[in-house]
């Protein structure tokens, strides 16, 4: 098999790649083009290209696309997808059509290391990180499978995982996708985000090309915040808000707080009203998540009225708030309802394969 994964690389890591083996660089544009608009996989099919060049790039470069192991669709539209990567382990992505925009969330890990009390991802504990090319990879296979490949769509790094625990990685995903020759994704349409990782929070704030953030902040109290997001104990309250105030205005766009409602944990209307003191001055919005519960997640969602009041509490206080509808319940695509069944069986799968006797269907 050829060495190189074209689609772990930039189209800048492409063109000087392309440089390495005497090719055009310019020939990078074409190949985006062929690869993430139109959905080809192979260098045969690429026909404005010199055949010569195709057989030069067949030989030196190989072009990665996740298998689809399973596909769920929801009552309301949603669906859920378990892919494949090369080494025999899976993450899921979602398709949530039109909130009001198509929107697509993908994970940036195999299980996630952040421990978050109510959260069904964080019961894997890490696995590993995911690749540029496997985050792409998802927004690839999935507006491929759903004929979505030429329209505008909105990413969400809302998936498996930690995406600024894995900064690299979700940086040089961002830059694929936003790429003018590949999906063009403008980068305003690209959510990060996260637990609070305040020093990749104001790594982010210098790149040029800048994802929206989005920030997990599910108390108004370090005291209440640690008990559901361990990381608090290293970056509290306090220095998160202060990464946010410090964020660039102009290019960032409006910062998303987002606050799961666990019932008579963090849904009072006191803690509503500390949550509104807490922000007073930002321009940010609160989205607020009533818990997607799960089995063996110790919480519960709050009544609708609780969390209309909740909502009601900070909009009052002139918090721009919004109450995040779950979409895909049924087949558990909602928010942090996502984990690899059968993890354990495809690690002992994967062990029967390094020792050479396994038999791993893909
Ligand atoms: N690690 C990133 C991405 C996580 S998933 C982060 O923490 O932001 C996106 C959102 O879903 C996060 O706000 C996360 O806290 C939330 N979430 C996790 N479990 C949930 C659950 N069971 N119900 C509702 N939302 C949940």
């Amino acid at each position: 098999m050829p060495q190189v994964d074209l689609t772990e690389l930039t189209r800048t890591e492409l063109e000087a790649a392309l440089a390495a083996e005497g090719l055009e660089r310019y020939r990078a544009r074409q190949v985006f083009q062929w690869v993430y608009r139109r959905g080809v996989a192979e260098f045969a099919a690429m026909t404005d290209l010199p055949s010569a060049q195709r057989e030069a790039l067949a030989a030196r470069f190989r072009i990665t696309t996740l298998p689809v192991a399973k596909r769920d669709v929801s009552e309301d539209g949603t669906e859920k997808f378990l892919l494949t990567l090369q080494d025999g382990r899976q993450v899921e992505s979602v398709f949530i059509p039109r909130t009001p925009h198509d929107t697509f969330c993908v994970s940036t890990q195999v299980g996630c290391a952040m421990g978050c009390a109510f959260c069904l991802t964080a019961t894997m504990g890490l696995v590993r990180n995911l690749t540029p090319g496997e985050i792409v990879g998802q927004v690839r296979v999935l507006a491929g499978a759903l004929g979505l490949r030429d329209s505008r769509f909105n990413i969400v790094f809302m998936g498996m995982g930690e995406p600024l625990h894995n900064y690299d990685a979700t940086m040089a995903a961002v830059r694929i996708l936003a790429d003018d020759h590949g999906f063009a994704v403008h980068p305003r349409r690209i959510t990060v985000s996260t637990v609070g990782l305040v020093p990749a929070i104001e790594r982010l704030a210098a790149e040029d090309v800048m994802p929206r953030l989005a920030v997990s902040l599910h108390a108004p109290t370090d005291e209440q915040r640690a008990a559901l997001v361990p990381v608090n104990r290293k970056y509290p309250i306090a220095e998160i808000i202060e990464a946010c105030r410090r964020f660039p205005p102009a290019r960032r766009g409006r910062i998303t707080f987002e606050y799961v409602l666990l019932a008579g944990v963090n849904d009072s209307p006191a803690d509503a009203r500390k949550l509104a003191a807490l922000l007073q001055g930002l321009h940010v919005k609160v989205n607020l998540i009533p818990l997607n519960p799960a089995a063996g997640i110790p919480f519960e969602r709050p009544s609708d009225e609780r969390i209309d009041t909740f909502g009601r509490t900070l909009a009052e206080r002139g918090v721009t708030v919004m109450v995040r509808k779950s979409r895909g319940r049924d087949i558990r695509a909602a928010c942090g309802q996502l984990a690899v069944e059968g993890l354990k069986k495809s690690s002992a799968q994967l062990l029967a394969e390094k020792l050479g006797s396994g038999t791993i269907s893909r």
